[in-house]
This record gives C-alpha cells, structure tokens and sequence, in this order.
C-alpha cells in the first residue's frame, strides 16, 4: 500500500493510492470500527502489521467511496515529525570519494556511520519550493536518498528483526548548503535551513519492498541525470543502520531515517554544479515513484 498525506477542500487528510485515486483513510477504517488517527504520523504511531492485510483486503472486497487523484493537493507524508530527521552521510562509496572535502573525519570511506540529523519544520512535499536565502548561501546542492520510516518503537534492536520495525520507504532529497556545511564542522546547519527536506509524494509499505532492499535510485535536474545507483550500493545496508543506531537509543514510530546518496551531487562535478532559482529536480526511487520540486 502507498499511503500519502494530501489537502482536499482546503482540509489535510491522509488515505492509500488506489490507482488513479485517493482512498482517505476514514473511508477504510469505519469498515473495521476503528476512528482515523488525525495524522499520518499518529496511524503510524498506532499501526500493527496485521491492521495492513485488513485495509488490503477492504480495499479488495467493497466499493469505497475515493478522491481522482489530480483533485488534491499533495503534501509531505509527515510534514512534521516528531524530532529531527536521523540522516547517514557517505553512505554510497563513489560519493564518499566525491565528496572527500567535506569535514568527516579521516577517512574516505567511514569505518562507522556517520550520523547527523536535520532539522524539517516542516518537511515539504511533492511539487513544493526550495527556497534559497541567497543572502547566505549560493552553494545548493541536491542529494537523492532512500528514507526510512520506522513503524515501532525500539532499541538494541537486532539485525534479524530490522524488518519488524520498518514501516515503509520514502523519497528524500537532502538539500544541502555546501558553504554552510563546509564552514562549520557539524553537517547540522548547512543541511537544516527552511524547506530544505522535500519528502513524498508517498510512504511505500515495506510488505511491498522486501529485504534485501534493491532500488534504482537517480536525481534529474531540469531533465539531466546527475546521480544514478541502486540502493544494494549503501556502505551500511537499512538492518545495519536500524541495528547500530538503536544501541542505547529508542527508535520511536514515525521517525525518518536518510540511508545516503549516491555520487553524482552538483560538488563531485568540475566546475561544480550546485542549483539556482527556476531548477526543477526529480528525485525517483523504483516502485516507490517520483519527487519534484522546484528552486526559488
Ligand atoms: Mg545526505
């Protein structure tokens, strides 16, 4: 299922695609007796794996009144959540070699994650803008990422039952200020300026994308393909990350998780290629779907 977060006669509510069309969520969940959650983040936060095949199989069995899809206004699936956004850096080797100039220790290729978060308050969604406080930076730069979204809460969590806790994929694109993220030696501020997170269009329920996680996964801008991979590339494949970065520290439901980009930014180029106003990028992510923003 892919469940998606949208505005619809000027009311955010959230439902499941069903081919051409929006199921919202309270249309399936009154045939179960349940009340719908008032957010995305909140039905996660409440879901069990079993809740899932229930949906599934309304969905199969009656006819439930839908949305057309092109009458909504897409949003974030989690515009807001519930604390920073855990990301991985040089999680791609031929990134990592890329990118060796930014300030992450000694080495090329980590021996360990390298984690850091971002600050998205809000994330934005599909079709939105990313806009750039020229006054401070003019070195923009786009990273297409995998995102993971935890569906319960837990720590020292093994890698065997990673899974268990996963639940679904996302689209990410972590819009970085290279200048920023250069001049101070945490990535933290260089990676958190307003509307610099654009998540979606929808959350991907991991019952469609099974372990080991295999995706293409590419970045256009304006039409010219700048990064191309497959998700098998990742340093730390998504049981690792979940295993190591719940030693000592809860995973909550809904929180999002960046695997990492693959080379191809617009700082690996020579001369670089960072974004200007007017850039349209695509994130896209196999079985997952496409991303687009703008730059203002
Ligand atoms: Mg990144």
């Amino acid at each position: 299922m892919k469940f998606l977060s949208y505005i619809y006669d000027g009311k955010e509510d959230y439902g499941i695609v069903d081919k051409d069309s929006i199921v919202p969520i309270a249309n399936l969940l009154k045939h179960l007796d349940k009340k719908r959650p008032e957010t995305l983040l909140d039905f996660i936060r409440i879901y069990s794996d079993s809740l899932i095949q229930d949906l599934e199989s309304i969905l199969s069995k009656e006819d439930i009144e839908n949305i057309p899809y092109d009458h909504v206004k897409v949003t974030a699936p989690i515009p807001y959540p519930r604390r920073n956004v855990f990301c991985l850096g040089k999680n791609y080797r031929e990134h990592a070699m890329e990118v060796k100039s930014l300030p992450s220790g000694s080495k090329a290729i980590p021996d360990f994650p390298i984690y850091f978060t971002k600050v998205a308050d809000p994330c934005i969604g599909h079709m939105d803008k990313v806009k750039i406080p020229k006054e401070y930076t003019e070195k923009i730069d786009y990273e297409v990422e995998l995102a993971i979204v935890i569906g319960k809460d837990g720590k020292d969590i093994p890698r065997e039952k990673a899974e268990e806790y996963i639940f679904g994929y996302t689209i990410a694109n972590d819009i970085t200020a290279r200048d920023i993220q250069k001049k101070h030696s945490q990535w933290h501020k260089g990676k958190s300026l307003d509307t610099f997170l654009p998540v979606g269009p929808y959350i991907v329920h991991k019952s469609q994308i099974g372990l080991p996680v295999e995706l293409d996964i590419s970045c256009k801008v304006n039409g010219e393909l700048r990064q191309k991979s497959n998700t098998r590339e990742l340093i730390f494949d998504i049981p690792y990350i979940i295993s190591d970065l719940s030693k000592g520290l809860t995973l909550r439901a809904g929180d999002i998780i960046l695997t990492g980009t693959p080379a191809g930014v617009g700082m690996g180029f020579d001369p670089p290629k960072f974004l200007k106003a007017g850039d349209v990028v695509e994130c896209y992510i196999e079985k997952i779907g496409r991303l687009v923003n703008y730059i203002e």
